[in-house]
């Protein structure tokens, strides 16, 4: 448990470490020390640090603690594996982080923030609102964790696809990936990290100038503007046309690929029209395409498997609307888009093997590399959100 007036090093750059020792009147290297003690030895416990002498130790005690996330549920699915763990952080907020069997090691999946601003409709997490960033220690400490419960097998890559936009967060994002990759802590390179955006483009622009190595995967989705806007409420503001030459950039600096996540929706996403769209799209950047099927989340009444976080109806609006003016329905809400025709829970199904099929088999020659997730996790509702939301009912 952590304690408000002590300061929790867990999260902590070794700047910051080395502003506390000079604080305690202590030279920098105590602060490497400090540093390798909390992210390469995992020792938390200041009276076992033994290269401090004994005043060092108890001004540490006095002062500060280390305090991780904690474990609280977890659920495997039994038919691949994915094991699904409900995180509470020190202030009792709860994410989700995901293990993913891969070739015979693990994949995390990590969360960026408790909940999330975008509200995409056909996300659970967007469905629960927003409450606020995860700290640099949150992050890590996800992985610290992850790194434990995978065991002999460990975790090989850590993907930014939990609950959460990362670039939102983007400060403490960039100084998770460079505390795991420093080589006096956890010694991760920023190389195994992916990023996974909605598409920002001012932040994705910002990110760029950090010239981290990290890959990029966009959650592309729609590869034509209108319909994209009415799945993804922050694509109005970040048009294609604008976002795809961001991720270009970002992706030329990494020396990589973007990955281009597609959900399959049936009749919305997976038609040829869309195939045939998304083709074009990926002649413009070096990517590869990775098709998602929809996992669902509401059942067959169009009721959500997890809450939806009440919103305040604007005066004349019989629906909610979030802030990004978007209503539920999938309307702007400023009346401008009038002419779409509205989306509600019920138009989202998961696609047909045949319609998966068809799309992939235009894709292929036409792209360099598609990939094909099944829904990892179904029978723990491992879609993004979906544990925390049925945590906070019950
Ligand atoms: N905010 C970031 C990262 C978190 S979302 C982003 O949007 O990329 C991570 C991924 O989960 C996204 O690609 C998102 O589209 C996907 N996802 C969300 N809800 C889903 C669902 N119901 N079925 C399948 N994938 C889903
Ligand atoms: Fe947020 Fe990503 Fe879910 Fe959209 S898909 S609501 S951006 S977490």
């Amino acid at each position: 448990m952590s304690t408000p007036s002590r300061t929790n090093l867990f999260g902590m750059s070794l700047a910051k470490m080395e502003m506390l020792m000079a604080e305690f009147g202590e030279k920098p290297f105590r602060a490497k020390q400090l540093f390798q003690w909390v992210y390469q030895k995992e020792i938390y416990d200041f009276t076992r640090m033994s290269s401090f002498n004994k005043p060092l130790r108890d001004k540490l005690q006095a002062g500060c603690e280390i305090v991780l996330p904690e474990v609280v549920k977890e659920q495997r699915d039994p038919d691949d594996g994915t094991r699904k763990f409900l995180v509470k952080l020190h202030d009792g907020n709860l994410i989700e982080m995901v293990l993913i069997p891969v070739h015979g090691r693990s994949a995390l999946c990590m969360s960026s923030q408790v909940g999330c601003t975008i509200g995409c409709k056909f996300c659970a997490t967007g469905l629960l609102g927003f409450k606020r960033n995860l700290t640099t220690g949150e992050m890590l400490g996800q992985l610290v964790l992850a790194r434990r419960l995978a065991g002999e097998i460990g975790v090989a890559n850590i993907v930014l696809m939990g609950m959460g936009e990362p670039l939102l967060n983007l400060q403490n994002v960039i100084h998770m990936i460079e505390t795991a990759s420093s080589e006096l802590g956890i010694s991760i390179s920023a190389r195994k990290f992916t990023i996974s955006t909605v598409g920002l483009v001012k932040q994705l622009r910002e990110l760029t100038k950090y010239k981290l190595k990290s890959g990029m995967a966009l959650s592309l989705h729609a590869p034509i503007q209108q319909l994209r806007e009415r799945l993804v409420p922050s694509a109005k503001a970040n048009p294609l046309a604008e976002l795809i030459p961001a991720c270009r950039d970002y992706i030329a600096q990494a020396g990589d690929r973007v990955t281009l996540e597609y959900i399959m929706i049936a009749g919305i996403t997976d038609t040829m029209e869309c195939a045939k769209a998304l083709a074009d799209l990926t002649r413009k950047l070096p990517c590869k395409v990775n098709l998602i099927a929809y996992n669902p989340i509401f059942d067959d009444q169009g009721t959500p498997l997890a809450p939806i976080k009440e919103t305040k109806p604007r005066a004349g609006h019989s629906r909610p609307v979030s802030k990004h003016g978007v209503d539920f329905s999938g309307n702007p809400a400023s009346g401008k888009g009038g002419k779409l025709k509205p989306f509600t829970p019920l138009d989202f199904k998961a696609p047909t093997m045949e319609a998966i099929d068809r799309f992939r088999e235009y894709l292929y020659p036409r792209c360099p590399a598609v990939t094909f997730r099944k829904a990892k996790g179904l029978k723990i509702a491992a879609a993004c959100g979906q544990l925390v939301g049925q945590s906070e009912r019950s």
